[in-house]
């Protein structure tokens, strides 16, 4: 504590970092963490509020609170969804299979094939592997870690998941952002512009885009934009290496149903110099979020690229996780060969359910003038406020009126994935007339 770090704190603990908090009159010191490291505790921005709306609820009713802040799907009852195609099966795995460490540090081969045909089918004739990991936050996490070398940096959406910096901040990485709208549309131009600054000070371009169902706005590329996603990328490649790492996390929630897998075809146009890694998670597929089981479809022109990634992710696999969840893989493999047609309807409701919430909100919000970022389909549909101050102020307004979401750079995230029909009609008008005084003030 203090404005200045006595001076014998270097002495007393061997030259260790230390690092003011901003903000605060506290120091952090690095005694037993390595020192490339940010100590700063991570604030959980989502944890807190999904708090403060459970205390709500208890206090004045859950009927009086609208409660947008649970980034999973939850039924009309407010309970979570588990589909019965998924744990019936599951639950009939024997304990052995359970007890059983994976086939390999790459995911058992059955695994690795059917998350395959899952996602790319026959839509691609690249040559390609698959490695199971622990999430699509395994594979993300991965796929920055093995592809950035120390200082680098890695390419993000303006609007994301923030995991992603974090990532990139664990391994001494920066992070550069693209804006990701330009009116409607995606914003190939700051994709391009961010690119072109990038590759003056560095020799590859490690790109996240998250695509379909973008978290958290609800966008997703239409064929055209990734034909020139993939143009460009292209084009630059011609000067360095170039990664794109597709996060594709909720991408069997679309409304378009397996057509919205059709642009992974758009890869095979890829050059020599060109690496697409696709992040695929069970967590919301198969609601299995604490499965903890995921992959990362690694695609290339040539074979020696594939397995060049392979190699890596194997021995970066081993080191890390060793081995994925057994029965999560063995289960999915089961669901998708024995239970297809159950789980599909099973999931196609819920995806029709996700469709009805988020048509009364957008369509409410449209009615209203309420703006929203360009929503297509997914969990999340995001209010657009350009100015953080006054997305906080708003925020807070909106829990006074026991209204709970999540705030994202430059918006504010509404959870249809967790609230019910009923609860989605007439918000978007509460939440205007919230904004309106907001702003007035
Ligand atoms: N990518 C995005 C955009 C996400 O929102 C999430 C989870 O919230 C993930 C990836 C990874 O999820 P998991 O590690 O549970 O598969």
């Amino acid at each position: 504590e203090g404005e200045n770090p006595p001076n014998n704190w270097r002495s007393i603990f061997g030259g260790s970092a230390w690092e003011k908090i901003p903000g605060s009159e506290y120091y952090y010191l690095h005694l037993f963490t390595k020192e490339q490291v940010d100590l700063k505790p991570i604030v959980d921005t989502v944890f807190a509020i999904v708090k403060k709306a459970k205390e709500a609820k208890q206090e004045i009713g859950e009927e009086n609170v609208v409660d947008a802040t649970i980034g999973s799907l939850y039924d009309e009852h407010g309970k979570i969804v588990a589909f019965d195609s998924v744990f019936s099966t599951l639950k009939q795995l024997p304990n052995e299979v359970m007890a059983a460490y994976a086939g390999s540090f790459t995911g058992n081969p059955n695994y690795r094939e059917h998350v395959y045909d899952w996602v790319v089918g026959d839509r691609s004739a690249l040559p390609h592997s698959v490695i199971a990991t622990p999430g699509g936050t395994g594979a993300v996490s991965i796929t920055v870690s093995e592809t950035l070398d120390e200082g680098e940096t890695l390419i993000i959406p303006e609007i994301c998941w923030g995991s992603y910096s974090l990532m990139a901040s664990m391994d001494n990485l920066k992070t550069k952002s693209y804006a990701l709208f330009d009116g409607d549309h995606f914003n190939i131009a700051s994709l391009k512009e961010t690119c072109e600054e990038v590759m003056k000070t560095q020799n590859k371009l490690v790109i996240v885009i998250n695509d379909p169902c973008h978290n958290p706005t609800g966008y997703s590329l239409s064929q055209q934009e990734w034909d020139e996603v993939i143009d460009y990328l292209n084009e630059c490649g011609k000067k360095v290496p170039v990664v794109l790492l597709n996060d594709i996390a909720y991408i069997d929630y679309s409304y378009r149903g397996k057509a919205a897998r059709d642009y992974i075809k758009t890869f095979d146009r890829i050059s020599e110099h060109v690496f697409v890694v696709i992040a695929f998670s069970i967590s919301k597929s198969m609601t299995s979020y604490g499965m903890r089981c995921g992959a990362a479809i690694l695609m290339a022109q040539k074979e020696e690229s594939v397995r060049e990634v392979e190699i890596v992710f194997e021995k970066a696999a081993r080191a890390i996780w060793s081995n994925v969840n057994n029965a999560a893989m063995e289960n999915f493999v089961t669901v998708v060969t024995d239970n297809k047609a159950a789980y599909e309807a099973e999931k196609d409701e819920y995806v029709d359910l996700l469709k009805e919430r988020s048509d009364i909100f957008t369509s409410e919000a449209d009615t209203c003038g309420l703006e929203y970022y360009p929503y297509k389909e997914g969990f999340f549909v995001t209010v657009k406020i350009e100015d953080n101050n006054v997305r906080n102020a708003y925020h807070e307004a909106l829990m006074k009126e026991h209204i709970y979401t999540v705030m994202v750079n430059k918006g504010i995230r509404v959870a249809v994935c967790s609230l019910p029909v009923e609860k989605c009609k007439g918000l978007a008008a509460r939440m205007k007339k919230i904004l309106d005084e907001v702003t007035a003030a």
